[in-house]
């Protein structure tokens, strides 16, 4: 059946399942309460699906269901790295709150690396090629985030987001109003 992705409002075709995004990035930002004032420190984003026992928050992708934490970081931040260990490399959170996305309070390991030089190294070369995207108000406040951590260019956000680099100007400039 052909609907409006519930996140960006692109039409696409769900194949008869229940999907209502268009793409796991829109599941992920479309189903996230940023709410200011949730977790220890208040400043946390809540997955609002279903969670699984740990309290770590759960999202199917194909027929599978994923902990978010870790498609969250693959999808925003880059690949995790293999590890041998029973679990695999383990992606924590800073904040010790299992159902919070919040990309900067993702680690994996025990490494305390610098996220945002991983997501410049590695993932903001790819994203969704000829989609004409809606940014949502959600979307939004991902990329003035992500822009806010400095080295993410507006260029790779446009890419990432699908939108012209005029228009992610626009939003980063637009941002005293929105916020
Ligand atoms: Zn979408
Ligand atoms: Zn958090």
């Amino acid at each position: 059946m052909e609907l409006k992705c519930a996140n960006c409002d692109v039409v696409f075709d769900n194949n008869g399942t229940r999907r209502k995004f268009c793409c796991l990035r829109c599941h992920v930002v479309g189903r996230t309460d940023c709410t200011p004032g949730l977790g220890p420190k208040g400043d946390c984003w809540h997955w609002l699906d279903s969670a699984a026992f740990g309290g770590y928050g759960q999202i199917r992708v194909g027929k599978r269901m994923l902990r978010v934490h870790r498609v969250v970081y693959e999808e925003f931040i880059g690949p995790i790295p293999k590890h041998n260990s029973y679990h695999g490399m383990c992606v924590r959170h800073t904040c010790d709150n299992p159902i919070c996305v919040r990309p900067d309070h993702l680690v994996y390991g025990t490494q305390t690396q610098n996220i945002m030089d991983a997501v410049v190294r590695k993932r903001f070369v790819t994203g969704v090629k000829n989609k004409q995207t809606k940014i949502s108000d959600r979307d939004v406040k991902w990329i003035l985030w992500l822009h806010s951590q400095g080295n993410v260019t507006q260029k790779r956000l446009s890419k990432v987001f699908g939108v012209s680099k005029q228009h992610m100007s626009r939003i980063i400039h637009r941002k005293r109003r929105i916020l």
